[in-house]
């Protein structure tokens, strides 16, 4: 068996008048992130670990923000499509790790559906799918509400 360990970042502003959307979950917040599809931060991170795990091109590359097809889009197509490209590789998902970064709202009432939402796009189990959240304890752009990161770590598998 062989195994792969992938890693991802992605950063997106704020931006009022925006919705936020995080782990596949809308979240009910006055200031969304801006970006060209729906700017899910987490989920951008979770493709770019995929993807880097096995070998391929990252997210900017696959679904360009200059293609009018990704304008708006719902990231949990963008991570469907990359486990997919992962999945035509042999590989396959042994567990995913997500840490999002954020000064407000609270996260987790939110972390149950998350998962869910995740498994659901990926076709994977629930317990899979590992995600925390944290402040930055006001410090930097995230602290000051300018924007938010995140962080994933994968581990794929693949069977000879
Ligand atoms: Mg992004």
């Amino acid at each position: 068996m062989e195994i792969r360990v992938g890693f991802g970042f992605d950063t997106h502003r704020t931006k009022s008048g925006r919705e936020l959307w995080l782990g596949g979950v809308k979240i009910d917040a006055t200031l969304g992130l801006d970006g060209h599809s729906d700017a899910d931060v987490m989920l951008h991170a979770l493709c770019d670990a995929l993807l880097g795990a096995a070998g391929l091109d990252d997210i900017g590359h696959h679904f360009p923000n200059t293609d009018d097809s990704w304008k708006g889009a719902d990231s949990k197509i963008l991570l469907r499509e990359s486990y997919k490209m992962v999945q035509q590789k042999g590989w396959k998902l042994a567990n995913a790790d997500l840490t999002l970064v954020l000064e407000a709202p609270k996260i987790k009432p939110y972390i149950a559906s998350m998962k869910q939402a995740i498994a659901n796009a990926m076709n994977v189990s629930e317990d899979q799918i590992g995600i925390k959240a944290t402040t930055n304890e006001k410090l930097g752009y995230v602290g000051a509400l300018q924007g938010a990161d995140a962080y994933a770590v994968v581990l794929i598998t693949r069977h000879e």
